[in-house]
Parts: C-alpha cells; sequence; structure tokens
C-alpha cells in the first residue's frame, strides 16, 4: 500500500482491527521511507452493492466514504479534534447507513447523522458543519442555533 504523504510504494502494518459488525478490517500502517516514517490508516470491508444517495434535487449519487470523510474533516479544521476521533465518527456513520439503508438514503439523513456527532464532539466544528448543511438563511437562525449549544453545553458542566 503506497504511502498518501511521499508516495513510496512501500507499508509496514503495524496494527490490525476488524469493527464489531465484522465488516471492516482497518489497519494502522506506517511508511517504509526513513525519511518520512508518517502513519496512516487503511480500511478493508467486502464489496457491496453500492449504497446510493438521494439528494434534495431526487438526483442520485453513489456514496462515498471519503467524501463524508473529508466533508467533516473540513468541519473539525483546527479544531482539538484528532484524526482518529474523525475516522470514528466517520466510520460510525458508515456503518449505521449500511446497517439501516440497503440502497438509498436521503441525504438529509446523512447530514443529520454527521450534526448528531459533532455536536457531541465539538461545538464549533457542529456550527460550521451546520452553518453549511442547513445554509442559515440569516444570522439570526445562525445565532439561535449556537445560543441552544451553549445553553446545552453550560447544562452538561453543571450535571
Ligand atoms: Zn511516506
Amino acid at each position: 500500500m503506497y504511502c498518501p504523504y511521499c508516495h513510496t510504494d512501500n507499508s509496514r502494518v503495524m496494527e490490525s482491527r476488524t469493527s464489531e459488525d465484522g465488516t471492516t478490517i482497518r489497519r494502522r500502517r506506517e511508511c517504509v521511507n526513513e525519511a518520512c516514517q508518517r502513519r496512516f490508516t487503511t480500511y478493508e470491508r467486502v464489496e457491496q452493492r453500492p449504497l446510493m444517495v438521494i439528494k434534495k434535487d431526487a438526483k442520485r449519487e453513489e456514496f462515498s466514504y471519503d467524501k463524508l470523510y473529508r466533508g467533516v474533516m473540513k468541519a473539525c479544521e483546527k479544531r482539538p479534534i484528532s484524526t482518529e476521533q474523525v475516522e470514528r465518527v466517520v466510520e460510525g456513520i458508515a456503518q449505521r447507513l449500511r446497517i439501516d439503508f440497503e440502497q438509498e438514503v436521503p441525504s438529509s439523513i446523512i447530514g443529520e447523522l454527521v450534526m448528531d456527532a459533532l455536536r457531541e464532539l465539538d461545538g464549533v466544528a457542529y456550527v460550521r458543519f451546520a452553518s453549511v448543511y442547513r445554509e442559515f438563511r440569516d444570522v439570526e437562525t445562525l445565532a439561535k442555533e449556537v445560543l441552544s449549544l451553549l445553553t446545552e453545553t453550560s447544562d452538561k458542566g453543571s450535571a
């Protein structure tokens, strides 16, 4: 497996872990190039029929794990959130979609799942994602969302 950083075409498997439902094997790898030695993750899955995402305009698009990953990663940019945490969020959502939806899933469901997960993880990442996803029409809607989040956070803190 080639290194995504320096493109050396060999890497060493450090650790392999099978997901709870047994459908995925996650491997931590390390680049064998001594000047690089960076670590990255690969996933091995059973090939399944593609899950189609129904978009708002009713067009279908094949579900993309990478696209979901990039979306979550973008929301988490410059936040104290590790790559591992992002992977866990995305893996959890992908797993849930595979179980609950066999062939088609509305994009709105995926958006809601991401928002739920980010809400738990990081307030800023959540608001970022929600502001793009929900296309907040005005500052007022956004402010309301932020306010409800702050209230929740302080509730959590006092409990
Ligand atoms: Zn490398």
